[in-house]
């Protein structure tokens, strides 16, 4: 295993945060990880797993050791015929959407991006949207670990269930994941239809959209008076079958996703920055040039969109009936910020689900994300969004901006306590600690 005694720096992507761990290694095997995690215990320093440093908080930050499992990847065992897929904690969701495709498989549900490992979109919750669905976590049926003592434990719904029920979104407290086995479903086509419509009308419609369609979400300029909607349904057949609506072609995909989305939209935000006035305007132009688009897809060419336009965001889950209070509140209160807004806020839905740390624990949710442009202000917009969503006992996102800790997250988790039991029974010395875990879950 090669281990590098430099003080490399690591930042995420977002550039929110940075750390300069004492010691860098990359394992290649189970039995590396855990020589990693004894040798850390050896020189008295913690370890944190790494994912793709996706993250905008500092929840992967380390000044210990600082695990890469890039080198840690692929799938090591797949049933097709119960779905259920094994596969190395390092690899990329898109490493696997691609291997899950050979095997004519899928993940039932995804996020907007695919850059993350398996084990770090988990271990913060990561989701979708669908109001049938839950996040990723909900897809986990067993984990591997290897622990603060160096033992390799396996934990399911049979075995070892407190730790799998902690384990499934562990902020990486638990032990670093090894592998991972998630219930799969059948590779399956998306009928994707995008276009703009009123605000006021997606507010009033928004149950029957939520309940209506398999994956419902929509993006709202906050000095606009549109949304895009979002909608994305399970069609039979592959994309573009007789009869069917074709895929994009790819010189649109090009010119959509890349030049409009990406190249162009990162245009008017470096103008916004550089001339913050005008950024209300830029945002109702973003909101007024939205156009429809329909077509059939394979699901995760449909759910994984390019971001390459950096940006830093904060998200919540609150009680699916509480968005409507929440976006008034946000209207009132961006008009009256003292930096201007420049991205979209995106509202999307999961059902509730049973995981102790997960954000849709126990109630359908709808989650509200915020983001700013990077390098323009956005603590103002934050705070304010907080205080807003504290009123209707959201929840923050743990790899997204917010400021709660401990005492506040208690609250808001039924099972909280449960889930410190579980952390220190596997982690008595706080092995996997950081500063972020001390404020969330505190000493
Ligand atoms: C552009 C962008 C788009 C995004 N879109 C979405 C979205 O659609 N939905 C959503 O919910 N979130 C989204 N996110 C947030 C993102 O999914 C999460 O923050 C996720 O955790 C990032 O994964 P990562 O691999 O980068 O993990 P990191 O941020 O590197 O790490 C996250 C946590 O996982 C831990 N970890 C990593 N590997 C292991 C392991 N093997 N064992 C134990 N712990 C481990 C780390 O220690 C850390 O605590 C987005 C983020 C960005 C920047």
């Amino acid at each position: 295993m090669k281990t590098v005694p430099e003080h490399r720096v690591w930042r995420n992507w977002a550039g929110t945060a940075t750390a300069a761990p004492a010691r860098w290694c990359r394992p290649r095997s189970e039995a590396e990880i855990a020589a990693a995690v004894k040798d850390a215990a050896a020189s008295g320093l913690t370890v944190r797993a790494l994912g793709s440093g996706h993250s905008f908080t500092a929840v992967a930050a380390t000044s210990g050791v600082a695990l890469d499992l890039s080198g840690w990847t692929g799938i090591t065992a797949a049933d097709t015929r119960t779905g259920l897929v094994t596969v190395r904690s390092g690899t990329t969701l898109r490493a696997l959407n691609a291997e899950l495709g050979g095997l004519g498989l899928a993940m039932a549900n995804l996020g907007d991006i695919d850059v993350q490992t398996v084990a770090g979109a988990l271990n913060t919750g990561t989701h979708g949207t669908g109001a049938r669905l839950g996040g990723l976590a909900t897809q986990i049926e067993g984990l591997e670990l290897v622990l603060a003592d160096g033992s390799a434990v396996a934990c399911s719904a049979s075995t070892r269930p407190d730790l799998f029920a902690a384990a499934r979104i562990g902020l990486g407290a638990l032990g670093v994941v090894t592998s991972v086995t998630l219930r799969c479903v059948p590779a399956f086509t998306l009928l994707a239809d995008e276009r703009p419509q009123p605000l006021e009308e997606v507010l009033e419609q928004f149950d029957a959209l939520a309940e209506g369609n398999d994956h419902f979400e929509f993006y709202w300029f906050p000095y606009g008076r549109n949304a895009l909607v979002k909608r994305n349904n399970r069609v039979a057949g592959a994309a573009g079958t007789a009869g069917s609506v074709p895929p994009l072609p790819a010189w649109r995909r090009f010119w959509e996703f890349e030049v409009m989305e990406n190249a162009g939209f990162g245009a008017l935000c470096r103008l916004g920055r550089a001339r913050p006035r005008l950024i209300p305007a830029l945002n109702k132009f973003s909101s007024s040039v939205l156009s429809a688009r329909t077509y059939t897809e394979t699901s995760h060419r449909v759910f994984v969109t390019p971001r390459r336009v950096r940006f830093t965001e904060s998200e919540y889950a609150v009680p699916r009936e509480s968005l409507g209070f929440v976006i008034a509140e946000l209207r009132r209160a961006v008009p009256r910020l003292a930096h201007p807004v420049m991205f979209p806020v995106e509202i999307r839905v999961a059902a509730a689900d049973d995981i102790w740390l997960s954000t849709a624990h126990g109630r359908e949710s709808a989650y509200i994300a915020i983001h700013q442009y990077t390098g323009l202000p956005y603590q103002d917009y934050f705070d304010r969004f907080e205080a807003i969503v504290a009123e209707v006992a959201g929840r923050p996102h743990w790899g997204k901006m917010h400021s709660l800790d401990a005492a506040r997250l208690s609250a808001l988790y039924p099972r909280f306590g449960d889930f410190l039991r579980a952390r220190s029974e596997a982690d008595p010395e706080g092995r996997f600690g950081n500063a972020y875990l001390t404020r969330v879950l505190g000493r």
